[in-house]
């Protein structure tokens, strides 16, 4: 512990193939920075997997191999993790997994399309931001033109990615850019699902430059005219929540064709005639 999984996986058996990040140094995230990174042995792994199959072995049919970029693992360590699972649960429909653009870059697309044939059809990215001066700022690891190759060279070997933008991580200063940005980057991916989660400060190199007075962050009734701005630019097709505890507003629909409904509803919160989350309801 502490184990992370996206929302949509709330129903998976959970696999702990690394423990920790492997890059974790995103000035943003404090989610593993009490855990030493490690691949979990084969051997444990499959003692895991044998007490799933005995305890629910039939009734598996999604499985999500955390934890925070899991998909650092080499193309043959990951392959034969997904040969143990694929073996071990008989009604197994997908496999899905926190993944960093640098090792999705690293596998080449063949190794990519027979990860795909062993099921893992569902990666869960961060672009975090399409402002290329913000994904330096918080040490992604990453360039926009990085992630959104990445997005790409998955989803051409037929996998569902879900990108993820988090709201106010430019700050005040940045909000605009933040939002314009990180639409153009999300249309040049095309993703299945695009998420935004709102930014709330945990302990971590940003929440230090928060007290310090180097980062503001911007208002809630800011943070909607950030999701108003990138709403309006998104073209692409993609199926859009914005329904994660962290938002203010719960906001959820297929684009293009939910656009005007939703910007309807942020503008009546914007007028004030839809309530607010309050913060105490709000967790990231
Ligand atoms: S945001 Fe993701 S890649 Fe960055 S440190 Fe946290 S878990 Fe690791």
């Amino acid at each position: 512990m502490p184990l992370f999984r996206p929302p949509s996986e709330a129903d998976s058996l959970i696999l702990q193939v690394t423990l920790g990040c492997s890059h974790n140094d995103c000035t943003f995230c404090s989610m593993y920075r009490t855990k030493q990174f490690r691949t979990v042995p084969l051997l444990e792994l499959e003692q895991t997997i044998l007490r799933a199959r005995q305890v629910a072995g039939d009734h598996v049919r999604r499985v999500f191999l955390a934890d925070g970029d899991a998909m650092c693992l080499s193309y043959d360590r990951l392959s034969s993790v997904l040969d143990l699972v694929n073996g071990a649960f008989p009604r197994l429909q997908r496999i899905g997994i926190y993944a960093n653009a640098r090792d999705v870059l690293r596998k080449t697309p063949e190794q990519l399309a027979s990860l795909r044939a062993r099921k893992l059809s569902i990666l869960y990215m961060g672009l975090e931001s399409g402002d290329e001066a913000t994904l330096a700022r918080i040490r992604k690891g990453a360039t926009v033109d990085q992630i959104v190759e990445a997005v790409r060279l998955a989803q051409a070997q037929d996998m569902n990615v879900s990108v993820m933008v988090l709201i106010g991580l430019a700050g005040r200063a940045r909000s605009q850019q933040h939002a314009f940005g990180s639409a153009e980057a999300v249309n040049r991916m095309q993703p299945t699902y695009t998420a935004l989660l709102t930014y709330t400060p945990t302990p971590s190199p940003l929440f230090e430059e928060l007290e310090r007075g180097e980062f503001e962050l911007p208002s809630p009734e800011e943070s909607l005219q950030e999701i108003r701005t990138f709403l309006s630019n998104l073209t692409c097709r993609t199926y859009f929540t914005c329904n994660h505890a962290s938002n203010y507003l719960p906001l959820k629909g297929r684009l293009p064709s939910a656009r005007d409904t939703m910007l309807a509803a942020l503008d009546a919160a914007l007028r004030g005639d839809i309530a607010l989350k309050p913060e105490w309801l709000r967790g990231l």
